[in-house]
């Protein structure tokens, strides 16, 4: 068998285009454009990377889109000061703090200090808490992503057994309550776990979402199961690649999700979505 590609890049151009129209229509409406502002502190590479592809979707989609840069020696009380300004600035809809963030820095007073009604990222406590009593919030963009493609790829959820391997607030925990919210029964994985392989192979769905590449290997895949792939790694020759054996499992799995244009890209398309519905809300509230 070999398994059908989810093309994430595909999913996440048409939501994309979606936002998009949902963005013109908001500013025909309220004369106002959405605005996403992204906040990047220090030099850190991969952050570089990110915040531009954020800034650029968001252009593209025709958000009022900005980033601010403040060097790697920023204090604490200064990035406070600048996200309650952000706060309290009524043409900013969206505030993505991007992290990591320099050591002076305590990330979750910054992350606990953004307003939640603009936390488009889905990382303040209210919104995480939000999405375990199953209230309105804003979902982590990356779980989100995940369960948007697997909507389109109209994976039936409930009743199956879904196995997260990672625990991580940004993903694994809160892709297992959303799994968990659609009715599948979940099982967590961690670096604690007892004979992780044997555990992955009761997963009619796999989330991989570790950060050690390629460790799922084929063998420990249940045939024709659902995997999605969350891990950006390089491999010993340097190339981008999951925490799964894409090779191996393809030849045992019934759907995957490849890296890179799995996650990734839906990653970027949900944090625009969140941004749109953040000036909808804040607007439907006046
Ligand atoms: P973290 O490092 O925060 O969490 C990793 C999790 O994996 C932990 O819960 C850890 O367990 C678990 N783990 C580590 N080693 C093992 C092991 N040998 N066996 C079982 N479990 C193990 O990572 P993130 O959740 O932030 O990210 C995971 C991956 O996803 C990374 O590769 C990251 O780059 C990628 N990522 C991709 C995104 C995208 O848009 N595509 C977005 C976000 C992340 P324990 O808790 O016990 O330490």
């Amino acid at each position: 068998m070999t398994a059908k590609l989810i093309d994430g890049k595909a999913i996440a151009a048409s939501v994309r285009a979606a936002v998009k129209e949902g963005v013109a229509a908001f500013t025909a409406r309220t004369g106002v454009r959405p605005g996403l502002t992204v906040v990047l502190v220090g030099e850190n590479p991969a952050s570089q990377v990110y915040v531009r592809n954020k800034g650029k979707a968001a252009t593209e989609a025709g958000f009022l889109s900005r980033q601010i840069d403040l060097p790697a020696s920023t204090s604490e009380a200064e990035l406070l000061n600048l996200v309650a300004r952000l706060n309290a600035d009524d043409t900013v809809h969206g505030i993505l703090v991007q992290l990591p963030l320099p050591k002076q820095i305590d990330e979750s007073k910054v992350i606990e200090a953004i307003d939640p009604a603009k936390d488009v990222d889905g990382f303040h406590p209210v919104n995480a808490g939000r999405l375990f009593t199953g209230g309105a919030s804003f979902l982590p963009c990356t779980p989100y992503g995940i369960l948007t493609m697997l909507d389109h790829e109209k994976v039936e959820l409930k009743g199956k057994h879904a196995v997260v391997v990672g625990r991580s607030n940004i993903v694994g925990k809160p892709v297992a309550i959303l799994l968990l919210s659609r009715h599948a029964t979940v099982t967590i994985c961690h670096s604690r776990t007892v004979d992780l392989p044997s555990v992955v192979r009761t997963g009619d769905v796999v989330v991989a979402a570790v950060g050690r590449a390629e460790m799922i290997r084929g063998s420990w895949i249940k045939p024709g199961a659902v995997v999605i792939d969350v891990g950006m790694n390089r491999n010993a020759a340097g190339k981008l690649c999951g925490d799964v054996a894409f090779d191996e499992a393809t030849e045992v799995a019934g759907l995957i999700s490849p890296v890179p244009g799995g996650v990734g890209p839906m990653t970027i398309a949900m944090l625009l979505q969140n941004t749109l519905e953040a000036a909808s809300r804040r607007t439907a509230g006046r």
